[in-house]
C-alpha cells in the first residue's frame, strides 16, 4: 500500500479523483463556495478519457458546440470550435484552456495514480492514498473517474509473442504511431475501431479489420464550422443549453413523439432519410418508440443495413459489415466518417472472425480460420472495464472497512447513482445508476456536480458532518433502474453497458435509462426534501 505520512496532514475539505470534464468543473464549483480541493489525476495533463484516447481518427460524437461546458457565459463565447464535431486534440486544447482560465491547475497533482481510499467512522474523514506519495484526508471522496478510463485487453492467446508493437487505443502514445509502410491489424469495431479505421487505412501500407461484431454507425456528416453558424449558437446559447438540459439525452436531437409503429413506411423511410442526411444522433430522435418496440427498431436498422448495402462495392463483404444480433441503439451507436467507404479499397480486407475465428496471434501476425495474416503493428479498439472498472479497481473501504468491489461483487449498487450505502461522504459522478454514457456526458456532468456541490453547502450551512445513502432507498433505486432498462430493448444485446464486454464481469445494467430530464427531476424533488433517501447527520 502506500508511504506513512511523517506529519499529520492538512485536513481538506474534499478529494477529487481525477481531472477530467468532470473533476475540472468540480474543482471549480467547490472552490467557489469556499473550500480546499485537491484533484488527483494519473495523466500528466487534464482531459481525462480525452487525455489518454488519442488514437488516430478520435474524435467525439457529440457536436462540439453541445459537448462543452455551459457554467461560463464568457468562457461560450470566446472560444471558437472549428469543426462541427470535436477532434481529440481540440477537446484537450480546450480542457486546457479551462484549465488555465479558470486557474485550476495550482489544486491539481498531476501522474497521481489514486490506489486507496479508507473512510474513518469516528473522525468522518476519508484517507485517501497515493502511489509514491503521503495520503491526504479529506471530508468528502468525489470520484470523477469517467465510465470509459480502464482498457479492457483481450487474451488473445499468443499476445505476448507478436513481434511488432501493439497499441490499445484507450492508452495512445502521446507521441502518436507512424504506421507509413506497414501492415496493420486492428481489432475491434466499436466506437473507437470505426472512427481509428478510416484514418489507419489511409496512414498504412494495408489494414486488415478483424472484426467479431458488426455495429451499427451512422455519418457524422462533420465539417468546419463556419463563422455564421458560430455566431448564431453562440447568441442562442442560453436557450441551446436551457434545452438541452431539458431533454433526456441531455442534447437537443430534435426528438419527436411520434411512434414508428403509427407511421406508413414511405413516411418513416423519408424521415429516417432527414435526419440521416443530418448525420449523427438525429436518427435515433426520428421516432419516440425505436428503443421501446422492436417492430420500430427493425425499421430502423433496416434502413441502416441498406445503407451500407448501398456504400459498400463488394456484396460478400457488407454482407458481413451488416449488425444483426442486436437492435438498433441497444449497443452505443458509432458516429462515423467514411467508415463503410473503407471497405471499397484495395488496400483494406476484413476478416470476420465469426467466419474464421481468431485462433491465435503469431510473431508475425494472427491466424484466424486457419489464415495467417502477416502484421508490422496490432491496434486494439477492445473497448473499456466501463463505468465501475475505475471505481473499483482503486482499494475503496467505508464504514466497518467494507470494501466497494466486494460490496459490488454483485452489480453496482448505489443511489440515484450519486451515492451508496456504507460510504458516508463519498460521491460518485456521471456513474453506474445514473443516466451518464446515455446521454451528453458534459451535460450530465454539470448536473452531477451541480448537485453535489449544492448538497455539501447543504450540510456544511446546516452543520451537517455526513450525508449517506440509506440501504433501503439504495435497493429501491437499483430495483427502478433494472425495471426502467428491462422496459427497452437495450438489455437484448450484449453490451459493455452490461458489462458483457468483460469476461467474469456481472451482468446489470448499468445506466439510468429513463433519460437526464425524469432523472434531474428525482435529484431535485430528494434535494428539496432535506435530501430524502440519505442519512444526513
Ligand atoms: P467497444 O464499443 O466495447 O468495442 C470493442 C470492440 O472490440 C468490439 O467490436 C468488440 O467485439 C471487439 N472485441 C473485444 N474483445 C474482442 C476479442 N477478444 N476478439 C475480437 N474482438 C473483440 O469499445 P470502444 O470502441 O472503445 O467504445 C467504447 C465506448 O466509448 C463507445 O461505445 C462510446 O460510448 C465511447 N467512445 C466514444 C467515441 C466518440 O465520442 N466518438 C469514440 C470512441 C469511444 P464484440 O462487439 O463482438 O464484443
Amino acid at each position: 500500500m502506500t508511504n506513512s505520512p511523517s506529519t499529520a496532514p492538512e485536513l481538506l475539505d474534499a478529494v477529487v479523483v481525477g481531472a477530467g470534464f468532470s473533476g475540472l468543473y468540480m474543482l471549480h464549483k467547490l472552490r467557489a463556495q469556499g473550500l480546499s480541493v485537491r484533484v488527483l489525476e494519473a495523466g500528466s495533463d487534464v482531459g481525462g478519457t480525452w487525455y489518454w484516447n488519442r488514437y488516430p481518427g478520435a474524435r467525439c460524437d457529440v457536436e462540439s458546440v453541445d459537448y462543452s461546458y455551459s457554467w461560463d457565459e464568457q468562457l461560450q463565447q470566446e472560444w471558437e470550435w472549428t469543426e462541427r464535431y470535436p477532434a481529440q486534440p481540440e477537446i484537450q486544447r480546450y480542457l486546457a484552456h479551462v484549465a488555465d482560465r479558470f486557474d485550476l491547475r495550482r489544486d491539481i497533482s498531476f501522474d497521481t495514480r489514486v490506489t486507496a481510499a479508507h473512510y474513518d467512522e469516528d473522525t468522518a474523514r476519508w484517507t485517501v492514498h497515493r502511489e509514491g506519495r503521503d495520503p491526504l484526508v479529506s471530508r468528502f471522496c468525489i470520484r470523477d473517474t469517467g465510465c470509459l478510463s480502464v482498457p479492457q485487453t483481450p487474451r488473445l492467446p499468443g499476445l505476448a509473442d507478436f513481434r511488432g508493437p501493439v497499441h490499445h487505443t484507450g492508452t495512445w502514445p502521446e507521441s502518436g504511431v507512424d504506421f507509413s509502410g506497414q501492415r496493420v491489424g486492428v481489432v475491434g469495431t466499436g466506437s473507437s475501431g470505426i472512427q481509428a479505421i478510416p484514418v489507419l487505412a489511409e496512414q498504412a501500407r494495408h489494414l486488415t479489420v478483424f472484426q467479431r461484431t458488426p455495429n451499427f454507425s451512422v455519418p457524422a456528416m462533420n465539417g468546419p464550422l463556419d463563422a455564421e453558424t458560430l455566431r448564431q449558437v453562440k447568441a442562442t446559447y442560453p436557450e441551446r443549453r436551457r434545452k438541452a438540459r431539458a431533454s433526456p439525452s441531455g442534447v437537443d436531437r430534435g426528438d419527436t413523439e411520434q411512434n414508428a409503429v403509427d407511421v406508413d413506411e414511405h413516411e418513416r423511410r423519408q424521415e429516417f432519410e432527414n435526419r440521416w442526411g443530418k448525420g449523427g444522433f438525429s436518427l435515433l430522435g426520428a421516432y419516440a418508440d425505436l428503443m421501446l418496440d422492436q417492430r420500430a427498431n427493425d425499421a430502423v436498422a433496416g434502413f441502416v443495413r441498406d445503407k451500407i448495402r448501398e456504400v459498400v462495392d463488394d456484396p460478400d463483404t457488407a454482407e458481413r459489415l451488416l449488425p444483426r444480433d442486436h437492435p438498433l441503439g441497444a449497443k452505443r451507436i458509432c458516429v462515423d466518417t467514411g467508415y463503410f467507404e473503407t471497405y471499397n479499397r484495395d488496400d483494406v480486407s476484413l476478416v470476420d472472425l465469426l467466419e474464421s475465428p481468431l485462433e491465435t496471434v503469431t510473431a508475425d501476425g494472427v491466424r484466424a480460420g486457419g489464415t495467417e495474416h502477416e502484421l508490422d503493428a496490432l491496434v486494439l479498439a477492445t473497448g473499456f472495464d466501463a463505468m465501475t472498472g475505475a471505481l473499483n479497481r482503486i482499494d475503496v473501504r467505508g464504514r466497518r472497512g467494507q470494501q466497494l468491489a466486494r460490496r459490488w461483487d454483485a452489480g453496482p449498487r448505489t443511489y440515484l447513482g450519486l451515492g451508496v450505502a456504507g460510504f458516508p461522504n463519498m460521491f460518485i459522478l456521471a456513474g453506474p445508476g445514473s443516466p451518464s454514457v446515455l446521454t451528453n456526458m458534459v451535460t450530465s456532468i454539470e448536473q452531477h456536480v451541480e448537485w453535489t456541490a449544492r448538497c455539501i453547502e447543504y450540510l456544511d450551512t446546516n452543520g451537517y458532518r455526513t450525508i449517506e445513502a440509506e440501504a433501503e432507498a439504495e435497493r429501491e433505486w437499483v430495483a427502478h433502474v433494472n425495471e426502467m432498462a428491462a422496459e427497452t430493448l437495450f438489455p437484448r444485446a450484449n453490451s459493455w453497458y452490461l458489462g458483457a464486454n468483460v469476461p467474469g464481469k456481472q451482468r446489470v445494467f448499468m445506466p439510468y435509462v429513463g433519460g437526464l430530464t425524469l432523472y434531474e427531476q428525482k435529484c431535485e424533488e430528494v434535494a428539496a426534501a432535506g435530501y430524502s433517501g440519505f442519512v444526513v447527520k
